[in-house]
C-alpha cells in the first residue's frame, strides 16, 4: 500500500470548494492547509509523463509535423497543436490564474473537477489529454507492422485474450463514441486493464467519470473531428484503423510498468 504526502494540494482545494460555495471571496487560504497524509491512493495518483506547472506551455512534439505521414498529416498536426492545445492552454491558465489551488498538480485538481469551474474540467483536460497523445504517437514512414513488444502483449492478453481482441474491442469504441471525445486504455486501482470512453475533454482521472471507469490512462486517442477531418473528413473509421500504425507502443508500456509497481 502506498502512503504519499502531500503539502497543500488537496486540503486547499477542499477549503477552497467551501468557501467558493457559499459565495465567499477566496483568501489566500495556504497558511491554513496541514500536511495531510493519505492511504488507498490508486495509481492516478502521480504521472511522470505528465510534469507541466502553472502557468502552463505549449509542449514541443517529439517529432516534425510532417513525420506521421501518411497516417495524420502535416496540416492536421500543425493545427492540433498550435491552435487546438495551444487554446486549451490559454483558457487553463486564464481559468486558473485567481484561484488559491493553481500551483496544484493538475492531476490533483482532476480529483476534485467536478466541484470546480467548468473551464477547469474542459480545459485542464484539454492540455493533460494532448500533452499524452503526442508522446503516445510516433513515426512509421515506411508502414511497418507495429505491434507492443513480446513481453507487453503478454500483458495484454492477460486481460484481453489477445492482441485482435484488445484492438477491436478499443476500435469499436473508438467508433462508436458519439460526438466529440477519447478512447483511453486504463490502469484501475483494482490492478486492471479496461477500455473507457470519456465525453469532451474529460479524462479518466477525473471524479466526473464513474469510479469504475476511473484509472490512469496507459493509452488514448483522440476522436474529434479536429484530429483527423482535414484527411478523413468525416471516415472516422479510417483514422482510427490507421492510428494503430503510429502507437508509440515502448511508451505506453514504460506507462504500464511504473503504473502497475
Ligand atoms: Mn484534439
Amino acid at each position: 500500500m502506498k502512503r504519499r504526502k502531500f503539502l497543500f494540494t488537496t486540503s486547499a482545494l477542499a477549503f477552497g470548494w467551501i468557501l467558493n460555495k457559499q459565495g465567499w471571496l477566496f483568501a489566500n487560504n495556504a497558511s491554513i492547509a496541514t500536511e495531510m497524509e493519505f492511504e488507498n491512493f490508486s495509481t492516478a495518483d502521480y504521472d511522470p509523463d505528465f510534469g507541466d506547472k502553472f502557468p502552463y506551455q505549449l509542449p514541443r512534439l517529439p517529432y516534425e509535423y510532417n513525420a506521421l505521414e501518411p497516417f495524420i498529416d502535416k496540416q492536421t498536426m500543425e493545427l492540433h497543436h498550435t491552435k487546438h492545445h495551444q487554446t486549451y492552454i490559454n483558457n487553463l491558465n486564464k481559468a486558473l490564474e485567481n484561484q488559491t489551488f493553481k500551483n496544484a498538480p493538475l492531476i490533483e485538481i482532476f480529483r476534485d473537477v467536478s466541484k470546480l469551474d467548468k473551464a477547469i474540467r474542459n480545459n485542464g483536460g484539454g492540455h493533460y489529454n494532448h500533452t499524452l497523445f503526442w508522446q503516445m504517437l510516433k513515426p512509421n514512414p515506411d508502414k511497418k507492422p507495429n505491434l507492443p513488444s513480446e513481453k507487453f502483449q503478454a500483458e495484454l492478453n492477460h486481460y484481453f485474450g489477445n492482441f485482435e481482441n484488445l484492438k477491436n474491442q478499443f476500435t469499436e469504441k473508438a467508433t462508436k463514441l458519439f460526438g466529440s471525445g477519447w478512447c483511453w486504455l486504463i490502469w484501475t486501482s483494482n490492478k486492471e486493464m479496461k477500455i473507457v470512453t470519456t465525453p469532451n475533454q474529460d479524462n479518466p482521472l477525473m471524479d466526473v467519470v464513474e469510479t469504475k471507469d476511473r484509472g490512469l490512462p496507459l493509452l488514448g486517442l483522440d476522436v474529434w473531428e479536429h484530429a483527423y477531418y482535414l484527411k478523413y473528413q468525416n471516415r472516422r473509421a479510417e483514422y482510427i484503423e490507421n492510428w494503430w500504425n503510429i502507437i508509440n507502443w515502448d511508451f505506453v508500456e514504460k506507462r504500464f510498468n511504473q503504473a502497475k509497481k
